[in-house]
């Protein structure tokens, strides 16, 4: 049980090799930049963000040389400013409706102004906010991550005390376990953690998962509302002969070696990666892999590049660190000797009537010696879905805007309610559930 110091996290981790890809900006770069910002009326950029930070102002207040007020703007809106500053996709977000876009002209570097605020307030140790009059409710919530830290902030300030149930021994979800090192590293997680629970009377209790450590009925009894933020679960995987060859690696179990294992190192002799996937995580293993200095890294995705679900500009980028793609390969068999994996044989696909089907006799081998299945993860809400009231939608918790389940003890956000999204969502819906939940608990 802990409402002290954080885990420590080990010294000697592998991301640490990767570089920060959107360095900060200096004082004199924020200043310029903010002086940009036409100041919108009805800015377009405000609503394209999940959280809804007023952007002109806090940008208007680092261009007059307030930035602890511009961090304040943002934190109120957001409390998980810091990370989001550096792990938002802000080329489709809030930077993708910036007016500056139909003038032709570089947008506003939105992202870059937030994570010049938030790490001024964090460097100078300024705290905003404080602990509401306690109300004599506790609020349980599952899971560590983002979603879970923004609703336990929330309902701290509301005056609800909550424990938070943690299956692994550290806290921070996607943020500490998952994003990709060259946005944001573990130990700047855990800085933000330190932040958030700053504000007192959350009590995360460590290596307690729910369904196997604590039961959720007991949940239920000893806590006046349960807020379900679990995340996602493990890799996904194909079925196909060979896929469980030591060489065959998931992709978020590698991550997560990356950013938090002691001493964790690729083998040597991997030269040839070859990641099965075409979303925003198989992205990121092939740009890991290329910033540890692999010689080749290639998507192998069933479609094209047109039709992929990650983003295009980090594809861009990874194509100019050196990636490649492999597409139309449906992968059906991993083929080894007995030195280890040596290729992915695939079936050529096509589109035909509007489906995607593979084409006869047109078989083909992807040379590799290591694999990675990046192709989405389980999901880790069923066991709430035992409990009455609470639905469940191919695996996601179902909750309508406020985070409410058909349950009017249980409430949900993230990654488990809505299937996968980025941790601006999470923390958007974490706070929303935790208004929701301060709702109810004041009307029984
Ligand atoms: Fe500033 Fe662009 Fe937002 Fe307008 S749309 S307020 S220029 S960031």
């Amino acid at each position: 049980m802990s409402e002290g110091p954080l885990p420590p996290l080990p010294e000697d981790r592998l991301e640490k090799k990767l570089p920060d890809r959107k360095p900060p900006l200096s004082r004199h770069e924020a200043l310029v930049e903010a002086d940009r910002c036409l100041y919108c009326v009805d800015a377009p950029c405000i609503p394209s963000c999940p959280t809804e930070i007023d952007i002109p102002e806090f940008i208007r207040r680092i261009a007059t040389g307030n930035v602890e007020g511009s961090a304040k703007v943002i934190l109120e809106s957001n409390i998980l400013g810091l990370s989001c500053a550096r792990v938002c996709p802000t080329e489709v977000l809030c930077e993708s409706t910036c007016v500056y876009n139909e003038m032709d002209e570089q947008p506003i570097k939105i992202g870059k102004l937030q994570r010049h605020a938030t790490e001024h307030v964090y460097d100078e140790g300024v705290h905003f906010f404080e602990a509401g009059e306690d109300t004599g409710k506790t609020v349980a919530l599952v899971g560590a991550g983002p979603a879970s830290l923004a609703c336990a902030h929330e309902l701290r300030r509301l005056g609800h005390r909550c424990v938070i149930f943690e299956a692994r021994q550290r806290p921070g979800g996607l943020n500490t376990n998952g994003v990709a090192p060259y946005k944001l590293q573990a130990d700047d997680a855990f800085r933000e953690i330190g932040y958030v629970t700053e504000i007192g009377g959350i009590d995360v209790r460590y290596g307690k998962a729910v369904g196997t450590d604590v039961d959720v009925a007991d949940l239920e009894r000893d806590y006046d509302a349960v807020f379900v933020g679990v995340g996602l679960g493990p890799d996904n995987w194909l079925d196909i002969p060979g896929a469980r060859s030591d060489d065959v690696w998931g992709a978020v179990d590698f991550i997560e070696r990356l950013k938090t294992d002691d001493g964790y190192a690729l083998p040597e002799d991997v030269a040839h990666v070859a990641v099965v996937g075409g979303g925003n995580t198989a992205i990121d293993v092939v740009r890991e892999m290329l910033g540890l200095g692999v010689e080749d890294v290639m998507l192998v995705y069933r479609k094209d590049e047109a039709t992929m679900s990650g983003y295009t500009h980090e594809w861009d980028y990874a194509k100019k660190e050196g990636a490649r793609g492999v597409w139309w390969a449906q992968p059906a068999e991993i083929v080894a000797d007995d030195e280890g994996v040596t290729a992915v044989r695939c079936h050529r696909t096509e589109f035909a009537d509007g489906r995607l089907v593979e084409i006869d006799g047109s078989d083909f081998e992807v040379a590799c010696d290591l694999v990675v299945m990046a192709i989405g993860q389980s999901k880790l809400g069923a066991i709430f879905g035992e409990v009455d009231g609470v639905s469940l939608d191919r695996g996601r918790i179902v909750v309508d805007d406020h985070g409410r389940t058909g349950n009017s003890h249980y409430f949900a956000g993230g990654d488990a309610a809505n299937g996968g999204k980025e941790v601006v969502n999470a923390a958007a819906e974490g706070k929303r559930a935790a208004r929701a939940i301060d709702a109810q608990l004041r009307s029984n």
